[in-house]
């Protein structure tokens, strides 16, 4: 059975399309500055192709798409495609688990644009495209936020007047679930138990930490929205709210001004002043450049901060996951984290952590707890949902 994994953002597609059950990837690309001018890459069978074609909506995008699916051959008729399964950023407290896409569902989402004012608009509108488009195929919502609904309320609540959360929806959502679902759930394979204390480390040019016991999240680093919890590559992630208003006072800046600071002008690149991308970041440091090294300093402490943290939240812990961008790639991030946890007893062997994006265990044999890095996939969870709710 032919299924599509769709992720959509404000101005880029990317899809994946498997065999399922085999999970077999058949064809995969991306769309890129959507409603800017456009080009998109696709990949097949190992080799990449990109062209530049202006693409003004996502709608063009989606028929594209649907075309060069025919003109690989990867489908003859686009009745062969049996599920079509969507990342969907915000799913509110309403869904912990994915649903079949109905016209109830996107009236919800819908309703949950103010909590994602950027990625919901962009996921409802993928949604109808492929809904007009490929009427025959069943449509299911995968929730960035759904995997993190297992937190207690004392974990998801924020001390403010609790009315805000009753009457306003104020409190912790949490963000990257598919991604923390699908690192966990790896790892408990690989440690051969269910019972388990994981700390996972999703690093990329976004990022957050989530605290996993035996398979549900008790608590996650991001938050309301996706810039709390870890310095990011453009966020700031936790700050003291007093200076939003201290900024509007004393810099003239408008709230959404400052806003926009802490989203797209904080991080790994307001610090440096150089780059949101931690591997500039990292030639900065081998440079010597101060605001760089610096930079890093900042980045691997507030990760460590979070794992030490949810460590006593666990009460200690099986395993410590690495995974997305950073996490997969960098060692020297990776070995700066560890070493910060020495007291913990955590240890890893460099030989081990010289690797890039392959699924290794790089602890010690004597190390307290094991840590691993676990490539994230996404994608096959999208494919997996989708496949099991087309198949009900
Ligand atoms: P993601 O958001 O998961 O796609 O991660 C993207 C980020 O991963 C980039 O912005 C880089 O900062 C980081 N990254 C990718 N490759 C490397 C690498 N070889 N070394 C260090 N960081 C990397």
């Amino acid at each position: 059975m032919k299924v599509l994994a769709v992720n959509a953002g404000s101005s880029s597609l990317k899809f994946q399309m498997y065999e399922m059950p085999e999970e077999k990837v058949l064809i995969s690309g991306l769309f890129e500055r959507i409603g800017i001018d456009g080009s998109y890459t696709i990949k097949l069978n190992g080799e990449k192709v990109k062209k530049d074609v202006p693409l003004n909506t996502h709608k063009e995008a989606v028929q594209i798409l649907i075309d060069e699916l025919k003109n690989y051959g990867v489908v003859e008729d686009m009745n062969e495609i049996k599920g079509v399964g969507h990342r969907v950023v915000h799913g509110g407290d309403k869904y912990s688990e994915s649903v079949l896409i109905t016209d109830e569902v996107i009236k919800v989402l819908e309703d949950l644009i103010p909590l994602a004012p950027l990625h919901n608009p962009a996921n409802i509108t993928v949604i109808n495209v492929f809904r007009e488009l490929v009427p025959e195929a069943t449509q299911v919502a995968v929730f960035d936020t759904g995997f993190h609904q297992t937190m207690k309320e004392e974990n998801f609540l924020y001390p403010v007047p609790y009315e805000w959360y009753q009457n306003y929806g104020v409190r912790k959502y949490g963000f990257h679930g598919t991604s923390h679902k699908y690192v966990s759930g790896r790892c408990q394979e690989l440690l051969g138990k269910q019972d388990s204390k994981i700390i996972v480390c999703h690093i990329g040019n976004g990022g957050s930490i989530s605290a996993v016991k035996n398979g549900e999240c008790i608590d996650t680093s991001m938050g309301l929205s996706p810039n709390a919890g870890i310095m990011m590559g453009t966020r700031a992630g936790d700050i003291d709210t007093s200076m939003v208003l201290y900024m509007k006072n004393n810099a003239g800046m408008t709230v959404e001004e400052i806003d926009n600071a802490l989203n797209k002008k904080s991080g790994l690149l307001g610090i440096s002043g150089v780059s949101s991308d931690s591997r500039d970041i990292e030639d900065g440091v081998k440079e010597g450049n101060e605001r760089c090294i610096l930079a890093q300093n900042m980045y691997v402490q507030k990760i460590v901060n979070y794992i030490a943290q949810y460590y006593v939240l666990l009460g200690g812990a099986d395993a410590i996951c690495f995974t997305a961008g950073v996490g997969e790639n960098s060692k020297a991030t990776r070995s700066a984290i560890i070493e910060k946890l020495a007291c913990l007893g955590i240890k890893i062997d460099p030989v081990k952590n010289d690797v890039r994006g392959v699924e290794t265990l790089i602890s010690t044999d004597d190390s307290t707890c094991k840590v691993y890095i676990i490539p994230t996939d996404e994608e096959v969870m999208i494919a997996r949902d989708t496949y099991h709710l087309a198949n009900k």
